[in-house]
């Protein structure tokens, strides 16, 4: 990982936003510029010529802050990791420096100690998604990690197919789904596994409960792994005997919808233009209505993670540059369109793709076509 390119791609952020420190406090954005993988601690960053960094946490992880912070000073003080960062930050910096903090992660009781441990000597910013923006990009390190994590989900989702039965319970299949992960090498779910079946694959976010298997009707699969800290999402829909047409017709229409997002993904495209063939293609098969989450999301150290591809606002235009927050090469995203039909079923389909340049590509294998169990 390249961890001295991210501080200084965060430094350069600081300098945007006339900062002269900043203190990291989200875990993900810990690690993700320190290496630190720990529950724990505090990075605080001094702007300079280059980048100077402090990590702060408790004396439970001297040993593995030594191993594995790069390019931060460690620091393991008796007093609590967020007033030795202040105290460091304010040694480093001039009175007023402006140092910008992670306002939409950070409790309000914590802001006010924030304040309290400050005594008006620095000037605090808000930072909104510096170093979420920052982690958009995937390095080819974290491609490599999240296309094993990608292939350990695809072979576990495989590997229990024989187990989804009627009279089954969904939580079962979780079950089975979760300990073959964790066998197989999986340092955790990236989320917990949602297993929806039969009338109850109409909800969008069926999280595995004590209904069994019906003989008959959809079955929604939707799981992830965590390998090297790196997270996997993927959802399939299989079908409990053989499908009606309007059921076959459902599936059809939210895999079509997933293709013609898919086709959408390249580099310079906007994040809704991708929600909004999906949308298109399920308003031509009449189920629009019935597809009533967004398209996607960025998926790295955190489930859910920037980009978003949410539907357009109103007479949204695409714009002549691409925006900010358009696809760039080396994001990774998930694309799963559903359908959700009340008192009928639902069918979502989402793999991980890589954006490139010239399009997309898709990094889950799992055949997409429908199983008939
Ligand atoms: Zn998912
Ligand atoms: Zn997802």
């Amino acid at each position: 990982m390249d961890y001295k390119r991210r501080q200084r791609e965060l430094l350069t952020v600081l300098e945007a936003n006339a900062c002269a420190g900043m203190l990291v406090t989200h875990m993900p954005n810990v690690r993700y510029l320190s290496g630190f993988t720990g529950s724990s601690g505090v990075l605080a960053m001094a702007a300079g010529k280059l980048p100077r960094l402090a990590f702060f946490t408790d004396g439970r992880y001297t040993q593995q802050a030594r191993e594995q912070v790069k390019g931060a000073k460690v620091f393991t003080p008796q007093a609590p990791a967020l007033s030795s960062a202040m105290d460091w930050l304010k040694q480093q910096l001039p009175k007023n420096a402006r140092v910008a903090f992670e306002a939409d992660r950070t409790t309000v009781s914590a802001q006010t100690s924030l304040r309290k441990l400050n005594g008006g000597r620095l000037r605090f910013v808000s930072s909104s998604n510096w170093i979420e923006r920052i982690r958009t990009i995937k390095e080819p390190e974290e491609i490599k990690i999240l296309r094993s994590a990608i292939l350990l989900g695809s072979g576990v989702f495989e590997a229990v197919l024989p187990d989804i039965k009627p009279g089954v319970t969904e939580s079962r299949i979780a079950a089975e789904i979760e300990y073959l992960s964790r066998r197989l090498g999986a340092q955790g779910m990236a989320f917990d596994t949602l297993v929806s079946a039969g009338k109850r694959s109409a909800l969008p976010h069926g999280v595995a409960s004590s209904a069994q298997i019906p003989a008959k009707g959809f079955v929604i699969i939707d799981m992830g792994v965590i390998v090297a800290g790196y997270r996997s999402d993927m959802t399939r829909t299989v079908h409990m005997g053989q499908p009606d047409k309007k059921s076959l017709k459902i599936y059809d229409a939210v895999l079509r919808a997933q293709l013609a997002a898919i086709e959408t993904v390249k580099a310079g495209v906007e994040t809704w233009e991708v929600d909004q063939a999906a949308r298109k293609s399920l308003e031509k098969d009449g189920l629009a209505e019935y597809f009533t989450h967004s398209s996607g999301h960025g998926v790295g150290l955190e489930i859910h993670e920037l980009p978003g591809l949410r539907k357009a606002a109103k007479g949204q235009k695409k714009p002549r540059k691409p925006s900010p927050d358009a696809l760039r090469p080396g994001m990774v995203i998930t694309i799963e369109p559903g359908a959700y039909v009340p008192g009928v079923g639902g069918v979502r389909i989402e793999d991980m793709v890589l954006v490139t340049e010239t399009g997309c590509q898709i990094l889950t294998p799992t055949r997409k076509d429908l199983i008939v169990l």
